[in-house]
């Protein structure tokens, strides 16, 4: 039985035509970019149109464009040195409360720092809105950080319009664009974006290689010291076969995407009102326009999303309770709870993501397996109508 992947938010399959790009730059073309001879040359020349093919994706200038250790290593390394890099024109820092930990854990380092961070709430489909964000700056604003599309619950964020306004006020404006790669159009000069953090493991590339994107004339400090690699902004021998896997990946990605995303749309919104149409108390997590297309995140009354993760893996069926990065811990999502769900139903959450591989018939072999684990669960829970604190009120909150 092959498994049905619905994961796709925590990391994707690398495509058989990226492995195809990246297998001669382990064996044929191993060389050092650094290094003077022909061997060398071959991967500097590789990494130099790895370099064009995400610039083009994201229409930047290819000398914009930094390769990095993955989605987290752009975060940290944009945040810090931004924040470093300006300290002495101000301590401010401007989020969200439902930023990927890559960005919230290194905002609260630099807490401990001195900077002062705004954590800006969102409302309850985890949208921030422009004028919040031009509420909260200051004469000491140096950074605003918001991420383009939330990968628990999948909304999209008013990024043109927030690079809009860091623009009018001067301040650097970055943006975790790790979900967005390669889901929705993104063009980094018409968007006003000064950085950008991408991840190829999310678009089927391989993992443990991404990108900032530096707008020209923004100085940041070095996150990584050491040799020149990089423009000297960024030290360590080349990731060589993942750039190549990187460039080949986002070129796939972001051709025909509107097709593309017109399809994972689709699928989606089966998936979604599938599950409405055939399971009683369920409530959609995030919006259902301006999401994602690859984005299904529900909770489920009474039960507890850990348990219809281990019953779908029964089944053959990949899924997850929020990112994965918090599952296995208790404390339920930090992006839930933003979005006011009280624990209890925060808890009871399933994220399923789809990917390029996903099939309708797999969508629909989900929709047959899914509701009859949610009333099995349900017998036996010890929430029910009479024992939840939950009213309809707050679960639905306001919407059905
Ligand atoms: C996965 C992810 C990251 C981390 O990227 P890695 O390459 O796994 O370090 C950061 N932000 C978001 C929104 C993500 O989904």
């Amino acid at each position: 039985m092959n498994t049905i992947y619905l994961d796709n938010a925590a990391t994707t399959a690398v495509s058989p035509e990226v492995l195809q790009a990246m297998l001669p730059y382990f064996t044929e073309h191993y060389g050092n970019p650094s290094s003077v001879h022909a061997t060398g040359r071959d991967a500097r020349k590789a990494i130099e149109a790895a370099r064009r093919q995400v610039a083009a994706a994201i229409g930047a200038d290819p000398a914009e464009i930094y390769f990095t250790a993955g989605g987290s290593e752009s975060d940290n390394w944009a945040i810090k040195g931004a924040a470093f890099m300006n300290r002495r024109k101000g301590n401010h820092i401007i989020t969200t409360a439902i930023e990927h930990h890559a960005v919230l854990h290194t905002c609260g380092w630099l807490e401990k720092q001195g900077f002062e961070v705004t954590y800006l709430p969102v409302d309850a489909e985890g949208r921030v809105t422009p004028e919040q964000v031009e509420a909260a700056i200051t004469d000491k604003t140096i950074l605003i950080t918001i991420m383009a599309a939330n990968n628990e619950i999948g909304t999209l964020e008013p990024i043109a319009e927030i690079g809009k306004i860091a623009k009018a006020h001067k301040i650097l404006f970055h943006t975790d664009a790790v979900q967005a790669v390669g889901a929705i159009p993104l063009d980094v000069k018409a968007m006003n974006i000064d950085m950008l953090s991408m991840s190829a493991h999310k678009f089927h590339g391989p993992k443990g290689i991404g990108v900032l994107y530096i707008r020209k004339g923004v100085r940041i400090d070095t996150l990584i010291h050491g040799g020149a690699q990089e423009r000297g902004q960024r030290a360590g021998t080349e990731n060589l076969a993942g750039i190549v896997g990187l460039g080949k990946a986002i070129e796939i990605a972001t051709t025909d995407l509107p097709a593309k995303a017109a399809r994972l749309s689709a699928l989606r919104d089966r998936l979604i009102d599938g599950i409405l149409e055939r399971v009683p108390d369920v409530r959609v997590n995030g919006p259902r326009e301006g999401r994602l297309p690859n984005n299904a995140n529900v909770s489920v009354r009474y039960i507890e999303g850990e348990s219809m993760l281990l019953r779908l893996d029964l089944a053959g069926i990949a899924a997850s309770s929020g990112s994965a990065c918090t599952s296995g811990s208790l404390d339920p999502s930090h992006v839930l709870l933003a979005i006011g769900l009280p624990h209890e139903v925060a808890h009871g959450s399933l994220r399923m993501t789809l990917g390029s591989e996903t099939t309708e018939a797999e969508i629909d072999r989900v929709l047959e397996v899914l509701p009859g684990i949610i009333s099995d669960l349900r017998s036996m829970s010890v929430l029910n109508k009479d024992t939840s604190t939950v009213t309809d009120e707050v679960f639905y909150h306001g919407k059905k």
